[in-house]
């Protein structure tokens, strides 16, 4: 059994930090975790946003760790009803599909959580990559409804930026908080940023799945603040419906967030999934618009220490470069991108698109934007394949 008891809220870091923390503990369990407690962390003058009635951030956690380890949850305490059903009805089923790592269990709690919320924030991620910064276009900058309009930013370290033990996981978190802030600033919104050490109970096996559930347990533990948070969705609806089953085991996002996400909420926190309503090289043409997006986009995979500007050469850098190229707005980012180390090496990652249209959503995206403006790409007559490597002809 997992169990989870001892919520509280509490002072830290000598006034200067809050944290809202709970035990774990794994009970007649083969599970070998080098921490138990799990925590969300901020500045103290955001504490009064972490919501200390209800373990619902826990229970997110908990839920996908007692699935994994295939052994009961306990939680010591209340959750939200909302969450706790759809938690037994459809989110243990949706993840069971996803992988096979995972069996449904049973889930025992004291009690329901309060229902009425006070929240007035309307919030997102912002990483600064395509599918955070076109949410925050779509829905700041273009969205008049106070209602829907964002009016707070939020970044998680929760493993997107490293594993929780690596000394380059802070460095590297440090220097996306700068650029976050810097496009906060320019924006006139509070950004909020949030630890956790929840990416502390994953493994290589479920690392990815483990950080987006993390994400979202990060929203959770913000009940008191956020009526609202849209999560960036990379992957369209039409993606989805042709690529997603082969994310299985994978890729939790394109797998299954688009419905899994929706049932992730509760009475006082609703969280949306935004972006699937159009392609990712659609949002890079909306962004191309907005200078912001000129003077801040980072998609960059690598992680190089303090140094997180975009290497041009990974595969997002490249999707995002080709992507503009197509739409003939190279030029125009070359404050983030070195567009001109990008032209010289481009054709051969042209041909890896066409040779892998078919297998995955992004590099379809980009050959059928290239059709639709005429673009000229390698043709395939000068492309071969040699070791699993596209080599191009020069024609
Ligand atoms: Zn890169």
């Amino acid at each position: 059994m997992i169990e989870i008891s001892g919520l509280r809220k509490y002072v830290t870091a000598g006034g200067k930090r809050v944290r809202l923390e709970a035990q774990i503990k794994f009970v007649d369990t083969d599970a070998d975790y080098p921490a138990d407690t799990l925590y969300f962390e901020t500045r103290s003058d955001c504490g009064s946003m972490f919501a200390a009635d209800t373990y619902d951030a826990f229970f997110i956690i908990g839920l996908y760790l007692a699935m994994y380890h295939k052994t009961p949850l306990r939680i010591r305490g209340n959750v939200s009803k909302k969450l706790y059903k759809n938690a037994q009805w459809y989110i243990q089923k949706i993840l069971c599909d996803f992988s096979a790592d995972l069996a449904p269990v049973d889930v025992i709690v004291d009690g329901f959580a309060p229902t009425k919320g006070n929240g007035r924030l309307i919030g997102t991620g912002i990483s600064c990559g395509v599918d955070s910064l076109a949410t925050i276009y779509d829905r700041f900058v273009k969205e008049t409804d106070r209602d829907y309009r964002i009016n707070a930013l939020f970044i998680f370290n929760c493993g997107t930026h490293g594993d929780f033990d690596s000394p380059d996981t802070q460095i590297i978190f440090n220097s996306r908080i700068k650029r976050a802030a810097a496009v906060a600033d320019e924006l006139k919104l509070p950004l909020v940023v949030v630890d956790t050490n929840l990416h502390r109970f994953r493994n290589k096996r479920n690392k990815s799945t483990v950080m987006f559930i993390s994400m979202y347990a990060c929203v959770l533990s913000l009940q008191n603040a956020v009526k609202r948070y849209y999560i960036p969705s990379g992957c369209s609806y039409q993606g989805i419906k042709d690529y997603g089953d082969r994310a299985h085991h994978n890729d939790l996002a394109t797998a299954c967030d688009s419905y899994l996400i929706p049932l992730i909420q509760s009475e006082r926190t609703e969280l949306i999934v935004d972006g699937c309503q159009r392609r990712r090289v659609d949002k890079i043409k909306d962004l191309t618009n907005w200078a912001i997006a000129r003077k801040y986009l980072n998609v960059c995979l690598l992680q190089r220490g303090a140094d997180t500007t975009n290497c041009g050469k990974c595969s997002k850098c490249l999707r995002t470069l080709l992507a503009l190229e197509i739409l003939g707005k190279l030029d125009d980012f070359a404050q983030v991108f070195n567009v001109d180390d990008y032209r010289k090496g481009s054709l051969m990652y042209k041909a890896h698109c066409l040779d892998s249209a078919d297998t995955e959503t992004f590099y379809r995206e980009l050959v059928d934007l290239a059709a639709e403006r005429k673009f000229r790409m390698p043709v395939k007559k000068t492309c071969y394949v040699l070791d699993g490597d596209v080599v191009v002809m020069e024609d």
